[in-house]
Parts: C-alpha cells; structure tokens; sequence
C-alpha cells in the first residue's frame, strides 16, 4: 500500500482525480494531516464513509510508533522511532528561545565514515522515504502537542546523499497549507558533497546551508572526515563560494573541536585564512564523547579561546548550546539503531 504521506498536495490532487474524485478532497486530506494532525483515515469527518474506506483500501497513513522517548535535564527529548520495516531511527527535539527545535534524520545509518559520529560503523540500511522523513516531524508534534517552529537536517545520514527526497520533504514541511515552516527554519547540514552543493545553490530555496568542515587543512580533515578525499577543501570552498554568490546568504560552518586535533592557535589562524572575507558564520560545537570513539572534547578555556580569536580577526563565531547529552542526543551522538538492539 501507498503511504499518503509520500505526496505533495499537487500529487494528492493527482492521486484524488485518477481515483474519481474532486480534486479539492488532496486539501481537505493535506489539511487532515498536517493541520489536524489526526492518525486515522476515520478521523477525516468532512470525507464520506465511502471515499473514507476508498482510502483505506489504497493508503496507509504510516504513523511511526514511538519505541522510547528520553528526557534530558535541559528538556531536549529524543525518540526513537520504529519506521516499520524492523529499523529504528532517532529525532531530537530542542528547546531554545527563538521555539521548538527538531533534528530530524534522513536516512538510516549513514556511509560518510566521519570519525567523530556515532552513526559511523554502523551499516547503512537505506535512505528515508520523503514521507518517513515529515513523519518525524508530525510525530513529534502529536506526542507534544508543540508547534515545532525549525527543522535541522543533523540527525543521522547524509541530507545530500539523500538529495531528492530531503527537497521534496522540505516542500511538504513548508507548505502553507500544512505545518508551515518557513524555509527560512529549515537548515541542512552535509559533510561537503560538493555536486550537491552546486545543485542546492540553484535551487532558490531560502534554507540554512551548514557545512561540516571541523578542519582546514586536507590531511587533517581527511583523517576525520573519508568524504574528503574526495572533494578536498579547495573544491569544496569554491561550492560554497558558489553558493554563497548565487543565493547571497550567508554559510554556517560547523567546527566542533577535540583536544590536541584541531582545537590549538594554528587551527584558528588557518581557520581565518581560509574564510575570511566570506559570507559566513561558525558554529563552534564542543565534540561529545562517542562509544569507541577516539576524540576527547577540548577544554573550556581552549574553545573561547579559539572562539575570541576567530571573532577578533572578523569572523562571527558562537559556541553551540550543548543539548541532551546526558542522554547521548547532542551532535554526533544520533545512530541508527536496529529493533533487536533495544
Ligand atoms: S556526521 Fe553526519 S555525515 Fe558524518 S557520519 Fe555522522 S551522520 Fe554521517
């Protein structure tokens, strides 16, 4: 069977045509859905029981069931969801003071290797349907009842690895006449898949571009991160300079730093040189600690150190926020998770 949740509203309105129906039923449907946010076909009053059961016979409505739910000290939840074909899949919902925060996943498990990622090691199964990745979303707001204001694309997978389903995800969470998230709420994060990058650049869409970047020079970011090898730096600075001349906003780098790695003066002088002058923003996120994993977080003192200096040299540069992790949802920390490990 179909998943409903698989369709735009002009697919919808395609899908209520072929079935003999009018087309204004996709909106009632889409708005069932997404405003209502109702599970059950049964649930759409304004539908005859006739075209009720029609749907029940060609759809499902493909609700995620909720395996486990934690509660982190600062409020961040994380849910691990049951995607109904025997994988589980993690979403972390935030709290800040611009609203309701999700990180959302995009495919389960992931094949870019970083280093310091607890998604790495762990087999990649596939990617997310776009329907299974605006479940995450909805299933979040039925549990809380929050109006969730922000979608990041950090949780586990590669968005861009993932490129046409995350778009057309994006379209569905921005629809007007659905959950409304502004694009402008809407970041992607990817560890630099340069074609990509170009790709997303034409694609006139208002959302955040983040860059995983963590090291400026090859050797050093090719030993956290395989995807450089590649698309090295110097490819991957000209995407973004492409991106950024193209859409004229502005790039978030993600620089998360580990003791003795990447957290001394050399790395932010290189950092400097290599962004100054750039349409950009960097995210500087203390590393957390992974399972097996061998980067430690850098010091305190170490971080504003390296956060003042970026600053003093003219690049705008912020401490992220840690979130969760006493419950292992902070950056890095998300994995897949197979039903038989829980
Ligand atoms: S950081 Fe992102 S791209 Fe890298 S392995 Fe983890 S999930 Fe994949």
């Amino acid at each position: 069977m179909k998943n409903i949740k698989e369709y735009n509203l002009n697919e919808l309105q395609e899908e209520m045509l072929a079935l003999g129906e009018k087309k204004y039923r996709a909106e009632q449907i889409f708005k069932w859905i997404y405003v209502d946010k109702v599970k059950d076909f049964d649930e759409m009053t304004n539908l005859s029981i006739e075209l009720r059961e029609k749907l029940k016979k060609e759809y499902t409505m493909c609700n995620f069931k909720i395996l486990k739910k934690q509660e982190a000290s600062d409020g961040t939840k994380k849910y691990l969801f049951d995607v109904l074909d025997g994988n589980a899949i993690e979403s972390v919902l935030m709290e800040y003071h611009h609203g309701k925060t999700i990180c959302v996943s995009s495919q389960i498990g992931c094949k870019m290797g970083c280093k310091f990622c607890a998604s790495t090691g762990i087999k990649f199964v596939r990617s997310l349907s776009c329907g299974e990745i605006v479940e995450q979303v909805l299933a979040v707001e039925q549990d809380t009842g929050d109006k969730i204001s922000n979608v990041v694309f950090m949780g586990i997978g590669e968005p861009f690895d993932n490129y046409d389903n995350v778009m057309k995800a994006i379209k569905i969470l921005n629809n007007q006449k659905g959950l409304n998230i502004g694009a402008r709420h809407i970041s992607i994060s990817t560890s630099g898949l340069v074609p990509m990058i170009y790709k997303f650049a034409d694609e006139d869409l208002q959302c955040t571009l983040s860059i995983s970047l963590h090291a400026c020079n090859d050797e050093k970011r090719s030993s956290m991160m395989p995807i450089n090898n590649r698309y090295n730096i110097e490819e991957l600075m000209k995407a973004c300079k492409y991106y950024i001349e193209k859409t004229n906003k502005r790039i978030s780098f993600e620089y998360a730093l580990a003791k003795d790695n990447n957290d001394n003066l050399d790395d932010a002088k290189e950092l400097v040189k290599l962004l100054k002058g750039m349409l950009c923003h960097v995210n500087l996120i203390p590393i957390n600690k992974i399972e097996n994993g061998s980067y430690v977080k850098s010091t305190n003192e170490n971080i504003i150190k390296f956060r003042d200096y970026l600053n003093d040299c003219g690049i705008v540069a912020t401490i992220r926020r840690e979130l969760g992790s006493d419950i292992d949802a902070a950056c890095g920390q998300l994995r897949r998770k197979s039903l038989k490990e829980e």
